[in-house]
């Protein structure tokens, strides 16, 4: 029984989260509706139950299994998976060797879930999204590298594997190594502890397609650095295709070497932007669907996806959770998803993205951004060094906020809602002809929507 039902969870989850979260979970016993599972650590049982318990309580009902509640406890017969390796393994054998180099390369598995076909595409990444599938296709035109970047949860990571799945597919004879910057880190520092060097060098020079994921991780880490921009560089020389990822442009990535930014910057440079509301909707409408194949039956009110387009915040991984939350609530209890089981069941999301960002706190940010006073943004001043700033305030103001032009207007310092209009326009303009207000908003909005 539990088998079955690991298979379904392994479906909703995952291949990254069944393997490490519930693979290893044993069921010990069934007592008075509490389903008591083994777990090797503390840790993890405390993981599981915060973010799985829901989960493995519903396939438990829907499966017939009457269970009121999911418990874990250590076991200590339980085997642990060994936590990720950086110190060396014993020599190996010939045979270990091949295997290991094997293992090397596939070191950061897939999910299984993110490809193309369950990419939503939508105007904020419409780009990102096309050009991964140019360099996917290898069309006339080849941006190489190709380097996405934008917030937490926007799909970068989703896009490299949707690439990694569709060559794997279209051209299963290309080496494609996909992994993230930490574990590049890891792997370096490996190699080096080991006087390993050759290896890993050949390793990462012997590559079709290299894929590092947030590279912003090697910042400020020198000698990790420099092995990655002569990485880079060989696999450049060979015509070799890299694409990356990172948090935020390249050139505003701090502690990252001038050397390597530039590397970063002469391929095709292309950013997700934040999810808008359509997209949001888009998103929850595919997920919806996916769900509705695994538990048919299901029932949504009308109006509810809208309301979680509208209120949640533009992080995907945010709205996916909810919307798995509200599933495994409704099936729990058996009832519709309305607004008021939606309302109940994630106060705590709809509160925590309610903090709404006010024209004050960006009349601060702004103020100390370019380091003048506060009263100078709002005050009549029309020196050239604070109407820009003031400018730059108000356009943040009408973008980031719900207020309307003459209530902006108001705060700051009485204006006409005339001359609040025409500072947004203006910052418009520059924002396409003048690189440095480009960056100053993009930083701006980045640190107020944090
Ligand atoms: P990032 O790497 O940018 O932090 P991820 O790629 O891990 O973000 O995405 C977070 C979650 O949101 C993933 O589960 C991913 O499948 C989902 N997601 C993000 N963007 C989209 C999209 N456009 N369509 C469908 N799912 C998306
Ligand atoms: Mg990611």
């Amino acid at each position: 029984k539990w088998g079955q039902l690991r298979q379904r969870l392994l479906k909703t989850v995952g291949q990254n989260n069944y393997t490490t979260w519930i693979e290893p979970l044993e069921f010990a016993h069934l007592q008075d509706g509490v389903a008591i599972f083994n777990v090797p650590t503390n840790f993890m049982g405390n993981y599981v139950s915060q973010n799985f318990a829901d989960l493995i309580l519903y396939e438990l009902n829907t499966s017939g299994t009457k269970v009121q509640r999911v418990a874990f406890r250590v076991a200590a017969n339980v085997p642990v998976r060994p936590a990720p390796r950086v110190v060396a393994p014993e020599t190996p054998t010939p045979a270990a060797e091949s295997t290991a180099r094997h293992d090397a390369l596939q070191a950061a598995p897939l999910d299984a879930r993110f490809t193309f076909d369950s990419f939503v595409v939508g105007k904020p990444n419409e780009l990102a999204h096309a050009a991964a599938r140019r360099v996917s296709e290898g069309g006339p035109v080849t941006f190489n590298p190709l380097v996405l970047y934008g917030g937490v949860g926007l799909g970068k990571t989703h896009l490299m594997h949707a690439i990694a799945w569709d060559l794997r597919a279209r051209k299963p004879e290309l080496n494609v190594l996909y992994l993230s910057a930490e574990q590049f880190m890891y792997r370096f520092v490996q190699a080096l502890r080991e006087r390993k060097m050759m290896d890993f060098k050949e390793l990462f020079r012997s590559v079709d397609v290299l894929m590092v994921d947030d590279v912003q991780f090697i910042a400020g880490k020198d000698s990790t650095q420099e092995e990655f921009f002569h990485t880079f560089n060989a696999l450049v020389d060979q015509n070799k295709q890299i694409i990356i990822s990172a948090d935020r442009a390249p050139g505003e990535i701090k502690d990252l070497e001038d050397r390597v930014k530039s590397r970063l910057q002469c391929g095709l440079v292309v950013d997700l932007h934040p999810t808008d509301y359509e997209l949001r909707l888009g998103i929850l409408q595919t997920k919806v669907q996916q769900y509705r194949d695994s538990y048919p039956g299901l029932e949504i009110a009308n109006g509810v996806l809208e309301f979680l387009a509208q209120r949640i915040s533009t992080n995907v991984r945010v709205l996916e959770g909810a919307l798995t939350r509200l599933f495994a609530f409704a099936s729990l209890v058996g009832r519709e998803i309305d607004m008021e089981l939606t309302q109940d069941c994630l106060a705590d999301v709809l509160r925590a993205s309610e903090r709404k960002i006010t024209v004050e706190e960006i009349q601060r940010k702004v103020s100390d951004y370019y380091n003048i006073r506060l009263s100078d943004i709002i005050g009549p001043k029309r020196l050239r060094s604070y109407a820009r700033p003031r400018q730059v305030a108000m356009y943040l103001a009408k973008q980031l906020t719900s207020r309307s032009l003459p209530e902006i207007g108001r705060r700051f310092g009485g204006r006409d809602h005339t001359t609040v209009m025409h500072g947004v326009k203006r910052i418009e303009e520059l924002k396409l002809t003048d690189g440095q207000i480009a960056e100053d908003v993009e930083m701006l909005r980045r640190t107020l929507e944090a």
